[in-house]
């Protein structure tokens, strides 16, 4: 569901003295950019801002300015005037503290998922847009805030990330003038991309290695699967945070339509799918499974014990499908 509610959203933010901004959990580029973008610009609107989010940041996201600010408690409902969301597709994404995150009234959500489930009070949604980034950066215009370099920062990041530098379907000639306006305000997008992308550690490297050693091709080199054990963690030492772009590997095959990268973490089993082009629908796939996304990106969960070759075959049998369909 979409409501188009800038107006009223606008209206709350500057009643508001106090902001409680939240993001999803194990948020990427796109949730961390979007919340310290947004805090930075309400700080300097001369608003008080609360930041929660229940998982450690990794350390790629280390550079983003103020990003130590960010509280694993929620305030009490009545310490802020309103909460907001961003970049969640459904209240689940927003962890363990779902329940009493949406005590506190009134609660906005600005998201860009397609088949954003709706929930809150009030929503901002724009579904297929390049990230939630760019929104905060369109927001901010229309409350008529001012920028600091911080902030352009922070929204850079959330763009460059979610577009996959600006490479993915969802990236529009507004998507570069946002950029572009980042970048006229003293971004340097060298320094970025030297974060996210040029930032490994030996680690990191060593778990890459074994990942892409599981490459599996099938339907004529459409589809391509990784995996990404627990075994393979312990051995290298590298964190959960470091398969984050791993999947861009088998994306980039010629051959490729859909990529899957499925990784035993936390007990759990965590499925990453990326497509190319209009045909290959993976969030489609993804809800099938209790997870959502993008077109082109989505993801989901399995957290009932099943082993990474049940949920590899799984995966396996819906994606093939989906690339012999097309
Ligand atoms: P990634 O593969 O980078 O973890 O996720 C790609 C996109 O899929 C994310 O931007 C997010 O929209 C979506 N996604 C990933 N995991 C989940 C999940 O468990 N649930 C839902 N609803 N969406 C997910
Ligand atoms: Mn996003």
């Amino acid at each position: 569901m979409t409501t188009e509610n800038l107006d009223e959203i606008a209206k709350i933010i500057r009643g508001a003295k106090s902001v409680l901004i939240v993001t999803h959990t194990f948020p990427d580029g796109d949730a961390l950019g979007s919340q310290l973008g947004l805090a930075h610009i309400l700080k300097d609107m001369g608003k008080r801002v609360l930041l929660y989010g229940e998982d450690s940041i990794s350390y790629l996201y280390e550079f983003l300015p103020c990003c130590t600010r960010i509280d694993s408690e929620v305030p009490d409902p009545d310490e802020v005037d309103c909460a907001i969301a961003l970049d969640c597709g459904d209240r689940f994404r927003l962890g363990k503290a779902v329940d009493k995150l949406l005590e506190i009234k009134p609660f906005i959500a600005i998201d860009h998922h397609a088949g954003h489930k709706a929930f809150g009070d009030l929503r901002w949604v724009v579904e297929g847009r390049a990230s939630t980034g760019d929104m905060v950066y369109e927001l901010s215009q229309y409350l008529g805030a001012t920028f600091s370099l911080d902030a352009a920062y922070c929204l850079y990041t959330a763009i460059v990330s979610d577009t996959g530098s600006f490479k993915y379907a969802s990236t529009t000639p507004d998507t570069f003038r946002i950029a572009g306006e980042l970048v006229a305000r003293g971004v340097n997008p060298e320094e970025v991309a030297g974060k996210l992308f040029d930032n490994f550690t030996e680690s990191r490297l060593q778990l890459l290695q074994a990942v892409l050693s599981t490459l599996e091709l099938y339907g004529a080199g459409k589809l391509a699967i990784i995996s990404a054990t627990h075994k393979m963690f312990e051995l290298t030492g590298a964190d959960k945070a470091d398969t984050e772009t791993f999947i861009n590997y088998p994306r980039s095959l010629a051959t490729v339509k859909v990529a899957a990268l499925i990784k035993e973490v936390d007990g759990a089993i965590g499925v990453s799918m990326r497509s190319k082009g209009r045909n290959h629908d993976v969030a489609e796939v993804a809800r099938r499974f209790n997870g959502g996304g993008h077109r082109n990106a989505a993801g989901c969960k399995f957290r009932n014990g099943e082993t990474l070759k049940e949920v590899r075959d799984l995966i396996f049998k819906e994606l093939l499908a989906l690339v012999e369909n097309q």
